[in-house]
């Protein structure tokens, strides 16, 4: 038995590491020349530990459970040197402050009132509650850095520049090579459907703009989510030492559900990116005001993919799919710590191989 993985994100590195653990010969082959560097690169870094989904109990309960265990193993890349604070908006939130405590200690998140010096910073018009949480972020760059080593230690081959155009059974075929496999694990996030054989999986793709920014030094040790609807998130983004600043309104530029466009990559070449940071900050401005002093850096774009399905809970479970009559397995990445949940998946797959 072998196996291949399909793209060289967390996920598939994960996966790959996971196989050879259990003793199966795997390699990976990756698009890029590079490891980690789409949406495992750009994205919030927030480790979640469930405050973000007061909505939807599954997920939330599901990186509550994972988070300790990422922590644990991914130590030197994670950063816990900020106070987070999440703020719920008076009007138009989906949750009151006084539900989002009660979730909290449902699914046993650590949630306290935030200090008055750090609750002054907030326009008390507009914002209801500001809590104290433990939440933190993760440095995509050392997380590159352990998966190589760990990697490279266990002589996983790795085939850079390969674009996997197709499977059928037993082979997978690249625009270079073809490569006998027993297993094929797709974990090409937004890219899955691209590979000619999958069966449709039901997605929703958006052009994500996530901006960096250099926030007043008063909030350089701070991360800040206002909850829940259309409002903003400003996170430390360890990997360039700066603050990701996003909002819900601005944030997605397009989407598209299956079949409707070509190739999400595709989609993201052609488009014209423009920054919507400006909006961004002269709404978030409106609930913190020192928010306005906020130095646009630059920003990422990338294509943000999850299930149709989760189109009204907010919820990101994981999508483990496999392809009907083949031994081959499309895996979407939901929120990073949900890696666990996927390798359980796997397990289930290899006790019946
Ligand atoms: C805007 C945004 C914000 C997010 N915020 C968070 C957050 O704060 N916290 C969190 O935990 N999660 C967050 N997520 C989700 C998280 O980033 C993803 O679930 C995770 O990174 C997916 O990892 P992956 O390895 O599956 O995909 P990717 O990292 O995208 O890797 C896929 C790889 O497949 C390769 N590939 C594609 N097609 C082919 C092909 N045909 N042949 C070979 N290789 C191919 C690509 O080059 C790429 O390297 C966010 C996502 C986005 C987009």
């Amino acid at each position: 038995m072998n196996a291949i993985v399909i793209g060289g994100g967390f996920y598939g590195c994960m996966v790959a590491l996971h196989l050879h653990e259990k003793g199966i010969p795997v390699s990976i082959i990756e698009a890029s020349d590079n490891l980690l560097s789409r949406a495992s690169y750009v994205n919030q870094a927030r480790v979640h530990n469930g405050y973000h989904y007061p909505r939807s109990f599954n997920t939330a309960y599901r990186s509550r459970f994972n988070s300790p265990r990422f922590i644990r193993e991914f130590k030197p890349a994670v950063v816990d040197n900020f106070t987070h604070l999440y703020a719920i908006v008076r009007a138009r939130s989906k949750v009151t402050a006084k539900q989002f405590t009660t979730f909290a200690h449902n699914i046993e998140a650590k949630i306290k009132p935030a200090r008055k010096l750090h609750q002054e910073w907030f326009n008390p018009r507009l914002i209801e509650s500001v809590f104290e949480v433990e939440e933190f972020a993760f440095d995509a760059t050392i997380l590159k850095e352990i998966l190589l080593e760990r990697l490279g230690e266990d002589k996983i081959p790795i085939h850079y520049n390969e674009k996997v155009l197709r499977f059928t059974e037993g082979k997978v075929i690249t625009d270079k090579n073809e490569y006998p496999a027993t297993l094929v694990f797709n974990c090409t996030y937004s890219a899955l459907e691209d590979i000619a054989g999958t069966a449709p999986l039901k997605l929703k793709h958006e052009i994500t703009e996530i901006a960096l920014v250099k926030v007043p030094p008063l909030l350089s040790q701070i991360g800040i989510t206002v909850m829940d609807g259309p409002f903003f998130s400003v996170m430390p983004f360890p990997a360039e030492s700066l603050h990701s600043f996003t909002h819900v309104r601005y944030t997605p530029h397009a989407s598209w559900k299956s079949g409707e466009r070509a190739t999400p990559y595709g989609q993201l070449d052609e488009y014209q990116r423009q920054s919507r940071f400006p909006f961004m900050v002269r709404d978030a401005a409106r609930f913190m005001p020192m928010l306005k002093d906020s130095e646009y850096q630059h920003s990422h774009f990338e294509v943000k993919t999850v299930m149709q399905t989760n189109e009204v809970d907010d919820g990101r479970p994981i999508l483990f799919q496999q392809q009907p009559g083949q031994s081959v397995y499309s895996i979407l990445g939901s929120k990073i710590d949900n890696i666990y949940d996927v390798l359980e998946r796997i397990d289930a797959v290899l006790v019946n191989a």
